[in-house]
């Protein structure tokens, strides 16, 4: 961790480059050297409450409605980023465990879930939605303190559009002869469900309300580092009587996630986590009967034009790559600049930077959180060394980071050419890439210049060049003069290498039915 040393020690805005010399063009003047933006703009603390919190000491496995405990006998812990405390035990799931949740799923649809009405699997959709807004407070709290994202974040954008999403789908299920005119939707069977732990509740309603909509039986997996509110959510499953088996849930590493991928009963892999995994969940289910898809990460590059309102689009960038630490796999990684307003936005985005406050993700005034795991932690260091080994200059402002606890300040590089690795690799943490162009089909060319195709942000204040750009992006989503808005009605996937099918909207029914 030599690196969060020297920026814990920093006391001005750094410019690094490779050959540790500074760049004068981006430094502060002289004078403002000594001044600490940190101490301007900081508040008096603000902290959630977080004392009537009930976390279990140790989370079993959720089987057929009930806890119960991992054959494996086996259990992890699971751990606040921000302070590095155990929180709990959870429960390891082996491959008898996943064969006993598959077999549970596999129950509750033959027997239950498939031959009730539509209507009424929206009712308890519903009830679920209601249930989760009842608790919303209570949910981000434990989002926070165990994924380390701010509770900003966590009670204004995450919960809310849990609670959206169930809302949403419930209004589905007795609708999919609607959905699909003409043809009748049945459902597939039972969904293994495997997600990353950037939005882990976000991610378990993405997945869970349209395969339940639709009258499928799931086990779910969360992330490792993650696994505690989707437990809370199972509480809440109990609470709304949902049927035994139709949801179960099976925590553990990757081989838990492999063992559901592996297992012969499933009928359909929905994935949300990183290319390399997700390439492997190809090879493994090519040639059997289930239905997969993928949703990967992603390297989106922000557009910026000469004519953009400079102000709100900085304030969009920031929002897209440094709130919640730059774990989104949509975050707007790559800025790309038009020449003739660089000075401007960089000087306005070294500024901003060095006034978001990083630290206690429970404080409502933090602007940046913990990083999710020491393991993201060193993926961020070594991805950024690189960026400095290959030539590019590094911006951070200073910044105190907390002694304990996984941390990374707000940072963007300049000097960055297509081929380094911080223009092409996600970092997943709050880094920006920098680059210019000239013309709007060099922003395009170079914007499309990647592996992935996940999102793309464009700021302009001409409406025929969105509409001009939008069309000839090779991405899921475009936001024009904003950036990572969500909405339940709205589809969200992937282009190449950030994975294929659609979660949200109409569209993401359809990875969960059969049409005949
Ligand atoms: P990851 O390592 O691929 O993990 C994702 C999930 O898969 C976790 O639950 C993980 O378990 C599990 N897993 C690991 N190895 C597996 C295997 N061999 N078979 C089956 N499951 C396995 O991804 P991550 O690092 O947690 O998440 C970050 C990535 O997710 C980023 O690349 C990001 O872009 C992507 N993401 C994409 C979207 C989207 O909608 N496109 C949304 C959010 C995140 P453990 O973590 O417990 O080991
Ligand atoms: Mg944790």
């Amino acid at each position: 961790m030599a690196r969060q040393k020297t920026v814990r020690r920093a006391e001005a805005v750094v410019v690094r480059n490779g050959n540790g010399s500074r760049d004068e063009r981006l430094a502060l003047p002289r004078s403002e050297r000594r001044l600490n933006f940190g101490d301007k703009w900081s508040y008096a603390p603000a902290p959630e409450a977080s004392d009537y919190i009930k976390l279990r000491s140790r989370y079993p496995l959720f089987i057929n409605g009930k806890f119960v405990a991992p054959k494996s006998g086996r259990y992890f812990d699971s751990i606040n980023p921000a302070t590095e405390e155990n929180l709990a035990e959870i429960a390891e799931a082996n491959a008898k465990d996943v064969a006993a949740a598959v077999s549970s799923a596999r129950r509750a649809y033959e027997k239950v879930w498939r031959k009730m009405p539509g209507r009424e699997r929206g009712k308890y959709l519903y009830r679920i939605a209601r249930l989760i807004q009842e608790k919303a407070r209570e949910l981000a709290v434990l989002e926070t303190m165990d994924g380390g994202k701010t509770i900003k974040e966590s009670r204004d954008i995450d919960l809310p559009l849990v609670a959206a999403h169930f809302f949403y789908y419930a209004g589905w299920a007795d609708k999919l002869d609607y959905a699909f005119p003409g043809r009748r939707a049945e459902p597939l069977g039972v969904a293994g469900q495997i997600i990353p732990w950037n939005f882990p509740l976000l991610m378990a309603a993405w997945k869970l309300a349209p395969a339940l909509a639709c009258g499928n039986a799931v086990v779910l997996k969360p992330a490792e580092t993650t696994s505690i509110t989707a437990l809370h959510l199972a509480e809440i499953f109990q609470q709304a009587e949902l049927p035994d088996g139709v949801v179960n849930i099976v925590t553990g590493a990757g081989e838990t996630g492999r063992a559901i991928v592996e297992h012969p009963d499933v009928d359909k892999i929905a994935f949300t986590g990183s290319t390399d995994v997700g390439k492997r969940i190809l090879q493994s289910v090519a040639g059997t009967k289930k239905k997969l898809t993928l949703e990967l990460g992603g390297k989106a590059a922000n557009i910026i034009f000469e004519d953009a309102p400079l102000d709100q689009a900085v304030e969009g960038i920031i929002s897209g790559i440094y709130f919640n630490q730059g774990h989104v796999c949509c975050a707007g990684s790559r800025l790309l600049v038009q020449e003739g307003v660089f000075p401007h936005v960089i000087r306005k985005l070294r500024d901003r930077i060095s006034t978001l406050r990083v630290g206690n993700p429970l404080d409502k005034n933090s602007d940046i959180g913990a990083i999710n795991s020491r393991m993201q932690l060193e993926k961020i260091c070594e991805l950024v060394d690189s960026g400095l080994k290959q030539g590019a200059e590094l911006v951070q402002p200073r910044l105190r980071l907390p002694a304990k606890g996984y941390w990374y300040p707000p940072s963007f590089f300049t000097g960055v050419t297509a081929s380094h690795r911080i223009a092409q690799e996600e970092i997943f943490g709050p880094v920006l890439s920098v680059m210019t162009f000239r013309t709007p089909e060099e922003a395009v060319e170079r914007a499309n210049n990647t592996a992935y195709g996940l999102s793309a942000g464009v700021w302009t204040d001409k409406g025929s060049k969105i509409f001009k750009i939008v069309s000839k992006l090779r991405a899921g989503v475009v936001w024009a003069n904003t950036y990572n808005k969500f909405d339940p009605t709205s589809p969200f996937g992937g282009y190449k290498e950030s994975g294929f099918g659609r979660e949200g909207g109409l569209h993401g029914l359809l990875p969960y039915v059969q049409l005949t």
